[in-house]
């Protein structure tokens, strides 16, 4: 079985079209949260992924959007895109979201979260973030989001490991592939379709290999000026479409 594992889409409509049709034939498509907040098309982000997503966890966006969380904590640049996605958001769309699962959630022996799996909005960026989690999984695959940095952390007997994908730095796609060893644990990030961090503005995205026991992470190019000229007609934050370029 052939699974797309995508987060953080961020209401960026070019980059998760860019995603789908770069991934081709899957046979399940699980959402590890976020799809709203920050970029201009969060109805129709939610409209494309909703019938397609066999499993979602809720992001810490989804809940502030949606209005089951508070906005307190968030930057003043973020919670001006929440201010503005909770009056664009559709009652039905909004209804979706908050309907989300909080995360962990267990699929086919695999974990879903948005954050960590102690705490779905705690963030994941080093060992030892990623310690605690680790050690204390019951599963040997967790994919989690949040960080938007595509990559993740592995533990085998007496040691551990980071992963990180190498990808041809170019304006075309590329792929990196992991084989999933037994006797291992692995902490893995897709990284963000539609707001990357990792200084690579190509939306992330992973294909998950139950057979071949392969993760493989990929990178694609997608209409990111259509998705900064959507940002800055909707009269959102200018650095909101000025970062997405920089992949930061
Ligand atoms: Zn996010």
């Amino acid at each position: 079985m052939r699974t797309l594992i995508l987060s953080d889409i961020h209401g960026n409509l070019e980059a998760l079209e860019a995603v789908l049709a770069d991934a081709g034939a899957h046979d399940a498509l699980w959402n590890l949260g976020d799809v709203v907040g920050y970029g201009a098309s969060p109805n129709e982000v939610v409209a494309r992924l909703r019938p397609l997503a066999a499993q979602n966890v809720r992001g810490n966006h989804d809940k502030v959007c949606s209005g089951i969380a508070s906005i307190a904590g968030f930057n003043p640049i973020a919670a001006e895109a929440v201010e503005w996605t909770r009056e664009q958001l559709t009652p039905d769309a909004t209804e979706w979201l908050r309907e989300l699962p909080a995360g962990p959630i267990s699929v086919s022996g695999v974990s879903l979260v948005h954050g960590s799996p102690m705490d779905e909005d705690f963030y994941i960026v080093n060992i030892r973030d990623a310690w605690l989690p680790l050690q204390g999984s019951q599963q040997p695959l967790t994919f989690f989001g949040h960080t938007h940095l595509q990559g993740g952390f592995g533990w085998e007997e007496g040691r551990w490991f980071e992963v990180q994908p190498r990808h041809v730095r170019a304006a075309e796609p590329s792929a990196w592939t992991l084989q999933l060893e037994p006797g291992r644990r692995y902490l893995l990030n897709p990284g963000s379709v539609g707001q990357p961090r990792d200084m690579d503005w190509r939306a992330a995205y992973i294909i998950l290999d139950d057979v071949a026991k392969t993760v493989t992470f990929h990178r694609v190019p997608y209409d990111v000026e259509l998705a900064q000229g959507r940002i800055l007609l909707a009269g959102l934050p200018e650095k909101l479409a000025k970062r997405l370029k920089e992949g930061r």
